[in-house]
């Protein structure tokens, strides 16, 4: 059951909170090997692949900054730790011979290309898989955003949001037996009920552009690859 989509280009944005899985320390290797295995599954497949990962299982700026520090600065530590899960995504995938690179918007060349868009499109392009690390390289923002100003940049079809939900609902499943999941819907109804997508900033953005977004549960068995190939699932936002 497809989309019609047509997709030959994705952003795969991969919240932090999901590479903690049960771990105590940052990163669980099941769920980094689980995401790698579905991610080369799915480029094999011939769709180019970039990836956006977040860094929640780290540090979240806005939480920092509650506590005293300044916003900024607890953004950039945020950002930082997006990084440690790009390498280790980076690492399971090229144990599965799946060729990738990361580019970071803050430059650290010994551990990543810095963010260049016209040579990531040309490693797509190679079948190889860019996965994008630090966000937008400026405080203030989510990686959600990023994902979706990637996506408009690289001249991605879709962004794709893999979540701790199997989709958008009208109330909080976990604490409203009664709540309803959306298929389909648009950008506005999505920002004027509050709708739990992305952020406002990422929403309006693809809004603006016509760039559609698909929720779904990260962790569902073949969930990744069905995605990407546009097929029907979670809840899609789309003109
Ligand atoms: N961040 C930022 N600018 C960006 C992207 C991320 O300042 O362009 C910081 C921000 O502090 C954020 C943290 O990096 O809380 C981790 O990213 P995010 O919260 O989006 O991760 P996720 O929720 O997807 O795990």
């Amino acid at each position: 059951d497809m989309h019609d989509t047509g997709w030959k280009r994705v952003v795969l944005k991969l919240s932090g909170e999901a590479f903690a899985g049960g771990s105590e320390l940052g990163i669980d290797p099941s769920i980094v090997q689980f995401v790698a295995e579905a991610v080369a599954e799915a480029a094999s497949e011939g769709i180019q692949v970039a990836i956006v990962v977040g860094g929640g299982n780290y540090i979240r700026g806005a939480e920092l900054s509650e506590g005293g520090m300044e916003r900024g600065r607890a953004d950039y530590m945020g950002m930082l730790g997006t990084v440690i899960n790009c390498l280790a995504l980076q690492d399971f995938l090229e144990r599965l011979g799946i060729e990738t690179r990361v580019q970071t918007a803050i430059h650290m060349s010994q551990v990543a290309e810095p963010y260049i868009p016209r040579r990531a499109v040309r490693h797509l392009e190679k079948g190889r898989v860019v996965i994008f690390g630090a966000g937008l390289g400026a405080p203030f923002f989510s990686t959600d955003t990023t994902a979706a100003q990637r996506a408009l940049e690289i001249g991605a079809h879709a962004v794709l949001k893999g979540t701790q939900v199997d989709g958008v609902y009208d109330s909080d499943p976990h604490r409203n037996p009664n709540a309803v999941k959306f298929d389909r819907l648009d950008y506005n109804e999505v920002l004027t009920r509050g709708l739990k997508v992305m952020d406002a900033t990422a929403v309006s953005q693809c809004m603006d552009n016509g760039l559609p977004i698909v929720v779904f549960d990260l962790m569902g068995q073949g969930n990744i690859v069905r995605a990407v190939r546009g097929e029907k699932i979670g809840t899609i936002v789309c003109p």
